[in-house]
């Protein structure tokens, strides 16, 4: 068998996390898509911008991801990332792609816990790399020397466990309360009407 960087027996502890974020990015993508594929393809105002897919070759910690799962194409001043079939980054996107979800996907949701949901799935990947040195986000740090992997690990685990949580709901439709607090620690959960149809959120 091939022996990949992967597994070798002693992962240090930033080859651990990057092999954890990488995981995560790859079903938060396939889930976002599942959403997103139908508008997109479909969109004429494609909201991909190259300064936004610059943020993969600026930030050390996203180059990293690059380096160890390189995409079909080089990155194209004029087009970054993006490809007639979508990005061609597989993971290492900048978290806001995947944070920005425009009106005419979140308007086809019903409002309440599966909106509530969707916008918490949004911010898994922000979520992860929130603080991993000091104050600062894992994406906009310039070295990867001071990382806080006591904290990244936790946030992993949080957007694992969210995760699990929100692909039972949208399957299953039925949200349970302990779920509900499992997604309340990535993003708070209005405290009021959130499950009352029609009702404006304050995080819409
Ligand atoms: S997120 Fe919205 S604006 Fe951007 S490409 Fe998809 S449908 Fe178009
Ligand atoms: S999703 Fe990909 S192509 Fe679109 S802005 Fe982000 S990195 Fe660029």
């Amino acid at each position: 068998m091939l022996m990949t960087r992967w597994m070798l027996p002693e992962m240090s502890p930033l080859t651990h996390i990057l092999k954890e974020y990488a995981t995560l990015e790859s079903k938060v993508r396939d889930a976002i898509a599942l959403i997103c594929l139908p508008h997109c393809a479909a969109c004429r105002h494609v909201c991909c911008r190259p300064e936004f897919c610059r943020e993969t070759l600026e930030s050390p910690f996203l180059s990293l991801l690059l380096a160890e799962f390189p995409p079909a194409i080089p990155f194209q001043s004029e087009r970054g990332w993006l490809t007639e079939i979508g990005c061609a980054l597989t993971v290492g996107r900048p978290p806001v792609c995947y944070e920005f979800l425009c009106k005419k996907i979140m308007g086809r949701h019903p409002q309440g816990n599966h909106l509530y949901a969707v916008k918490v799935l949004s911010h898994l990947i922000t979520h992860v790399g929130k603080n991993a040195a000091g104050r600062r986000h894992l994406v906009e740090l310039a070295g990867i020397t001071k990382l806080n992997f006591t904290r990244l690990r936790k946030h992993l685990a949080e957007a694992n466990s969210a995760l699990g949580a929100i692909c039972r709901f949208l399957a299953s439709g039925n949200i349970e309360s302990t779920s509900l607090q499992i997604l309340g620690r990535i993003l708070p959960r209005p405290l009021t009407n959130a499950n009352t149809p029609g009702i404006s959120q304050p995080w819409q």
